[in-house]
């Protein structure tokens, strides 16, 4: 398990310090999700990924850096609504508050990617209480996580339909776009607009990897499939169409995730 650390930052909203989770030194190990979610060791280090200040509820990837307009979004119906809402993990309140304060500023690849790390909390959560059972108590045995996750793969691709439409990149590479928005689509069961999407991806030309993934896409969307599949598996799936992959292909990781 990756080492808990923590730094003081003051706010660039209110100018109050708390103490707020650093990134730790996780290796990574296993292949990521078809939608870039890491394996299981970097997975749990998701809480490093976004901060909350505890006095004025700014949540963004670092506390010290304003965005455009952060304090009036902060204060916003809209934000406070979002910031106590029990239908959401508290950690996917934070990635989804977050996203508020991207799409006010105007960068809504930023807030679509923010909704993607809030579907993985909210998968995690829902992953927890189906092997475990209902832990912490009734009230967050009353949430439902799946749906909650649905709900962030919505606003997820609204976002990033959005950032296409401005121009604003969120894939590191040809095709790597639309093999994050077919499996968004897919995973919330919108299999034809998946299957578009994949075309599109095809038709960017992308690296081996990307069009395997792409083509898995395809055919999970044709089955009707809205479970989380890994890059591994859609390596193993075309290796069996074509035979053994090559070395440079075994256990490859998929990072056109941008920043
Ligand atoms: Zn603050």
């Amino acid at each position: 398990m990756p080492k808990t650390m923590s730094r003081k930052k003051t706010c660039a909203v209110c100018g109050k310090p708390s103490p707020q989770p650093a990134v730790r030194n996780a290796e990574r190990h296993g292949s990521p999700d078809l939608d870039t979610r890491p394996p299981a060791d970097v997975r749990f280090s998701i809480d490093t990924q976004v901060q909350k200040c505890p006095s004025c509820g700014y949540c963004f990837y670092d506390l010290a850096k304003g965005a455009p307009g952060a304090a009036e979004t902060v204060n916003s119906e809209t934000y406070r609504k979002q910031l106590g809402s029990a239908s959401f993990p508290k950690l996917a309140d934070s990635f989804l508050c977050w996203s508020l304060i991207e799409e006010q500023a105007g960068n809504f690849a930023g807030a679509g990617w923010a909704c993607v790390y809030a579907a993985w909390v909210c998968d995690d959560a829902a992953d927890f209480k189906r092997l475990y059972g209902n832990v912490s108590g009734t009230k967050m045995g009353e949430r439902d996580e799946a749906a909650a996750a649905k709900l962030c793969r919505q606003k997820a691709v609204l976002l990033l339909k959005r950032a296409r439409d401005e121009g604003q990149g969120f894939g590191a590479q040809a095709g790597a776009e639309e093999a994050l928005m077919a499996d968004l689509l897919r995973r919330i069961a919108r299999f034809d607009s998946a299957a578009k999407m994949v075309k599109c991806g095809l038709e960017a030309k992308p690296i081996r990897v990307v069009e395997t993934v792409l083509e898995y896409e395809q055919v999970l969307a044709g089955k009707g499939d809205i479970d989380v599949h890994t890059v591994a598996e859609a390596i193993k799936w075309k290796g069996e169409l074509e035979g053994p992959a090559t070395e440079a292909e075994k256990g490859q990781d998929a990072t056109w995730q941008s920043e």
